[in-house]
């Protein structure tokens, strides 16, 4: 069977965000509670299984896949996973296998997830002062983190910095990670913070609109729009001084809701339409009934008659927004 998966909005799916572990070594502040729990392991999709999803959707017309979390490179045996699916590389059936990690387990293996195909991936990565770092993160792990970039880079993998925008807190330090990550030859994509899931704080002290960034990092340099496009919601400037680019996130003050190309697939295979919505369809029942094959496809057709047209993330003061009560780690980001 070979069909393309297009929701009822005309929007074509070729993206896939598969989370493969809702686990995490590090405990972000504005991700989970230092009290998270974690799913049973037996409830999580086996690599074999995960392996078979994949196929299933690049049977449909995904043609990029990208590995996340929790922590991806914290699940046992990805690697292996990472393998088998670059044979889809290979046959030119999927353009893109590609990772968004932490980027603490990345000088174990920057190496074999370059010779396994993957040629570019995200590090997450909120701030340069060790302390803040740790005050965010709430492990005391930079160090950790650097080392693993220089390895990613050293191996010959395009690396791109993602980091969060939080008031308050790594605000003042955005142009010189902007600065730093330039000058090592990586992008950088600001994201702003969503209001998903319980973290035990209020998401209106977190939350820095991009708008306000944006208008500050212009007052200091000279930012020109780009039309990059790399398949996902940011938009992208180039910064005259620097030469970097630097993409925003911004699912709050500007809804990119309409150019979706995406679906996500948690670690127990319940496939969500949208980030910030609680619709979902499970794959786990599918995939272990009599009929994998057909019930996969059966389900991924009802996924993309319900895929919603939009999130409706909002902050607007103290207390009051409206999100979703997963935690990003789960419906991975
Ligand atoms: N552990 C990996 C990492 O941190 O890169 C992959 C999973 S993490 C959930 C993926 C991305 O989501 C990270 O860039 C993280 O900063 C971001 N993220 C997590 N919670 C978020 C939230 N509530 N709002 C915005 N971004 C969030
Ligand atoms: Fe872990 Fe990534 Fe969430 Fe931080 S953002 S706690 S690294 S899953």
């Amino acid at each position: 069977m070979s069909y393309q998966l297009t929701d009822k909005f005309g929007r074509d799916i070729t993206y896939l965000r598969l989370s493969v572990t809702d686990r995490c070594d590090l405990r972000c502040t504005y991700c989970m509670a230092e009290t998270m729990t974690f799913l049973p392991r037996k409830n999580l999709l086996t690599l074999e299984e995960l392996e078979q999803l994949c196929a299933s959707f690049i049977a449909r017309g995904v043609r990029k896949i990208r590995l996340t979390g929790g922590e991806p490179l914290v699940r046992k045996g990805l690697m292996g996973l990472i393998e088998n699916l670059s044979s889809h590389l290979e046959s030119g059936d999927l353009d893109e296998i590609t990772l968004t990690t932490n980027g603490t387990q990345l000088s174990k293996y920057a190496d074999n997830l370059k010779s396994a195909g993957v040629q570019r991936i995200n590090i997450s990565l909120d701030s340069l002062d060790r302390d803040m770092f740790q005050k965010l993160s709430r492990r005391d792990a930079l160090d950790q983190v650097l080392t693993g970039i220089d390895a990613a880079q050293k191996a010959g993998l395009k690396v791109k910095i993602n980091t969060v925008a939080l008031k308050g807190t790594n605000s003042d330090e955005i142009p010189s990670i902007m600065e730093w990550a330039h000058g090592r030859g990586m992008d950088m994509t600001l994201i702003e913070v969503m209001p998903m899931g319980d973290i035990n704080e209020d998401r209106f002290d977190q939350y820095l609109p991009l708008t306000e960034v944006r208008d500050q990092l212009a007052r200091h340099y000279t930012l020109t729009d780009t039309p990059l496009k790399t398949g996902g919601p940011a938009r992208y400037v180039r910064v005259a001084e620097t030469g970097g680019v630097l993409g925003f996130i911004t699912p709050l003050t500007n809804n990119f809701c309409a150019g979706c190309n995406r679906v996500r697939v948690t670690c127990t295979g319940q496939i969500y339409m949208c980030l910030g919505q609680a619709d979902r369809v499970d794959l786990r029942e599918a995939i272990r009934g009599p009929e994998p094959l057909k019930a996969l496809n059966d389900a991924l057709d009802r996924a993309m008659i319900n895929k919603p047209e939009a999130h409706d993330f909002r902050i607007d003061k103290t207390g009051t927004y409206s999100g979703s009560n997963r935690h990003m780690s789960v419906t991975g980001g």
